[in-house]
Formats: structure tokens, C-alpha cells, sequence
């Protein structure tokens, strides 16, 4: 028993000190810590790739790369920050909404466009979808008909360097004749019905992609060919309704 006094005692002094130094370095980690808990937003970006988008069938190299690129947190409002890689849409204020990634992911693939090629995009919404086509190389003419999110987005969208989006703060409904003829144009809300103009401002062989309907939607691909116009239902979805003109003539 003599034996153990001191061998208890010593054991005690070793405890405390490893507490002590246990104690210190959780301190001085404290900071590491805090930062190891940030979030990998780049990983987040990966995992979003590959289950949400790859996982459905999106295949294009460069739609998957810019995914996989344009930081999404930053065009979602900061409360939402820690949600902009969930697989869902989020609110983005003025009771609009940020789409789903792999909407985006899929309406960017439909347009079938290149690097270099000019697409208009109807509902700029948070500068996100416009961004996602920038960074594959797309020259971009956006269109947010109101105001405060129209204002924000160009302004989320300078200073993160895209410098071939230019938006327009409008009704989207009569396009963008200065620019146009586009090689591909995405509506991101839904109208009852498409409006002549932006047909009219469609390339020959482009794609248009389009919400279209009132609380039942179909995304639709429009195709411009030689004779006039093919279309084809992708799948069902739920955008905002598209506002302004379209809505003031009513149901067709
Ligand atoms: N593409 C956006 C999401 C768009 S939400 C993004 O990546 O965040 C749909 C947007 O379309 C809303 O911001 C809404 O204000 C806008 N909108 C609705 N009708 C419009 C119209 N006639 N012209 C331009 N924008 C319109």
C-alpha cells in the first residue's frame, strides 16, 4: 500500500499536467477548431454534383465543371447560407425563390449552347442561373422585372467577376431586340404561355427552355428549325409565375 502513495501521487501530477496541456492546446486550437467546423463549401459543391445532378442523368462536362465552381452560398440571403447545397429551392426575398441545383444544372445542359454563345435568361432572380451560364463561357443578357433583386444580383454578380453577364431591370416579356438573335434563351418563371417576342428573338437551330403553365408546369425545350418551331415536355416543375405583361393578357 506504502508502495502506491507515491506511485498515485506521481500519477496524479502526470494527470494534471496531460490535462493541463489538454486543457492549453483545446485553447490555442480553439481558433483551428472553429475553422475546421466552417464550412468546405467546395466539398459541399462536389457532393451536390455528384448526387443531385449526376446522380439524375445531367452529363454535360462544362455544366457539371461550373456546378462544381460558382459559389451558390453567395447568392442565396446569409441565413440561408448554410442551405444553398441542399437539394431543394430557398427564398431569395420578395417571395421569389432560387431554383433547385439540379434544375439549373438541367435547364443549363437543355440549352445545348457553347463557350462564346450568347444566351438571354428571363428572371435573373438571385444572378445564380446567369452565373452558372458565365462561368461555361456564355456571354449572358439577363432580365429581373423587379427592382431590389434586379439591383442586387448585377451588383452580386460584379463583384464576383462575371463580367460577361449584363442584366437589365425590366419586364422580360418583350426580350432583348438590341441583342438578340440569341443561341439559347432560359425562362426561369413560368408563363401560361410564350410570349411572340422572345420566339421571334430565338436563333435558328437555338433551344429555348421554359416553364410553361399556372400551378401545373411543364419545363419545355422550344427548338427554332428552318420550317419554325419544335417543342417537347421534359418534366413537370414549379416556378414562380412569370409576371408583367404576360400576366396582364391573361390566359390564352
Ligand atoms: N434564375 C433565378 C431564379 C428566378 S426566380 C436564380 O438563379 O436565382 C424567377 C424570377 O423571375 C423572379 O426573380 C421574378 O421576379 C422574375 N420575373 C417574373 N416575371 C418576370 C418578367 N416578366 N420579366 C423578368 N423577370 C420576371
Amino acid at each position: 500500500m506504502k508502495r502506491h502513495g507515491p506511485m498515485s501521487c506521481l500519477l496524479c501530477a502526470t494527470m494534471i499536467s496531460v490535462v493541463a496541456i489538454l486543457t492549453g492546446g483545446c485553447n490555442s486550437r480553439g481558433g483551428q477548431a472553429s475553422e475546421s467546423v466552417a464550412p468546405d463549401w467546395k466539398m459541399q459543391r462536389e457532393n451536390m454534383v455528384s448526387q443531385q445532378i449526376e446522380a439524375r442523368g445531367v452529363k454535360g462536362p462544362l455544366v457539371l465543371e461550373s456546378m462544381r465552381t460558382v459559389p451558390r452560398h453567395l447568392f442565396v440571403p446569409e441565413n440561408y447560407r448554410d442551405s444553398a447545397y441542399n437539394d431543394s429551392p430557398l427564398p431569395i426575398g420578395d417571395s421569389q425563390t432560387i431554383s433547385q441545383p439540379y434544375i439549373v444544372a438541367l435547364m443549363s445542359e437543355l440549352l445545348e449552347v457553347q463557350s462564346g454563345e450568347k444566351v438571354l435568361e428571363i428572371g435573373t432572380g438571385s444572378g445564380y442561373q446567369a452565373a452558372v451560364l458565365a462561368s461555361m463561357g456564355v456571354e449572358v443578357r439577363s432580365i429581373e422585372i423587379r427592382e431590389r433583386l434586379c439591383e442586387r444580383a448585377a451588383s452580386t454578380l460584379s463583384e464576383l467577376g462575371y463580367e460577361s453577364v449584363r442584366v437589365r431591370c425590366a419586364d422580360g416579356y418583350g426580350g432583348w431586340p438590341e441583342e438578340a438573335p440569341f443561341d439559347g434563351i432560359i425562362v426561369t418563371a413560368a408563363p401560361e404561355w410564350i410570349p411572340d417576342p422572345l420566339l421571334e428573338q430565338l436563333a435558328e437551330g437555338a433551344n429555348m427552355v421554359i416553364p410553361v403553365g399556372d400551378f401545373y408546369q411543364e419545363l419545355k425545350v422550344i427548338t427554332r428549325t428552318a420550317e419554325g418551331f419544335e417543342e417537347r415536355s421534359v418534366i413537370p416543375v414549379r416556378f414562380v409565375p412569370m409576371t408583367g405583361e404576360v400576366e396582364r393578357q391573361g390566359t390564352p
